[in-house]
């Protein structure tokens, strides 16, 4: 029987072997500012990332706005049971959006800005995953790369309806152009989805910054080189998109599961950190 909320709360020391997480950001070798934000919260479970666009600085504003209000979502939630834990997402994500939006329509200088989000979310051996925009989530498994994100871009869609090979998408013109996005709508268009969680997996959140740059094999090989040390993968695979031209704000966000974590059992009590 899954435990109800008040025991979920009391049962809230964790240990600090469940999970470790890591991140790093780096503007670029081209980009002027850093409009990518980034967060995690292993006591919570949380990491969140974001890419923003804007001009007059909007996109750095969009980006930690939501950032910052899905982080403050969960932690006001702690303890809520796996269960809620999409409509938790859904709902965080949902309330970014509105105050993104709402900045942007009080404030001329910021009209147009939005961002995209990835989150994951760990709780009873699952991961909550929601996204909206280009930035993706990938799942290392047994020395397999899972991409477990949907782009909502141009390019995804044309590819979906068959328009486009793999190959031309990769240097079409229109890569990096948004179907969605988190803030320019009243309402937003998020994805969310589960997945059984075990002990090994890596998860990785980054922004289109480090996947432009580096293929899907030296995100692999990368990973699996250095899972063991995980702040170690994540700078080393900002320094790998920057020696590949760095066009672009990249970052990175990276979880390493090392236990189960049922509802009703202690989890990791760790750190926070990121930038935003
Ligand atoms: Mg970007």
């Amino acid at each position: 029987m899954r435990p109800c909320f008040q025991e979920m709360i009391s049962e809230a020391v964790k240990s600090a072997d469940t999970w470790q997480f890591a991140g790093a950001t780096d503007t670029g070798q081209i980009r002027l500012h850093n409009e990518d934000s980034l967060a995690w919260d292993e006591k919570t479970g949380l990491l969140v990332l974001a890419d923003g666009m804007g001009g007059c600085r909007g996109g750095e504003i969009a980006s930690a706005l939501a950032v910052d209000t899905i982080m403050q979502a969960f932690r006001a939630a702690k303890g809520a049971p796996g269960p809620v834990a999409p409509l938790l997402a859904y709902t965080a994500v949902s309330r970014a959006n509105q105050k993104i939006f709402e900045a942007a329509q009080q404030q001329p200088q910021y009209q147009g800005m939005g961002t995209t989000v990835a989150l994951v979310y760990f709780c009873d051996n699952r991961a909550t995953i929601a996204s909206i925009g280009d930035s993706r989530v990938y799942r290392l498994r047994a020395g397999d790369l899972a991409q477990l994100t949907v782009d909502h871009t141009v390019v995804q869609e044309q590819l979906g309806r068959g328009e486009l090979s793999p190959e031309e998408a990769r240097y079409s013109p229109q890569r990096g152009l948004l179907t969605r996005a988190l803030g320019v709508d009243p309402v937003a268009e998020v994805d969310v989805r589960e997945v059984p969680v075990l002990p090994g997996d890596v998860y990785l959140l980054c922004s289109d910054g480090l996947y432009e740059m580096l293929g899907e094999r030296e995100i692999l090989i990368t990973l699996s080189l250095h899972s063991g040390d995980l702040q170690a993968a994540a700078e080393r695979l900002v320094q790998q998109a920057n020696a590949s031209g760095g066009y672009d704000n990249i970052s990175v966000a990276l979880a390493r599961i090392d236990k189960p974590f049922p509802a009703n059992r202690a989890r990791g009590a760790g750190a926070a950190g990121g930038r935003t």
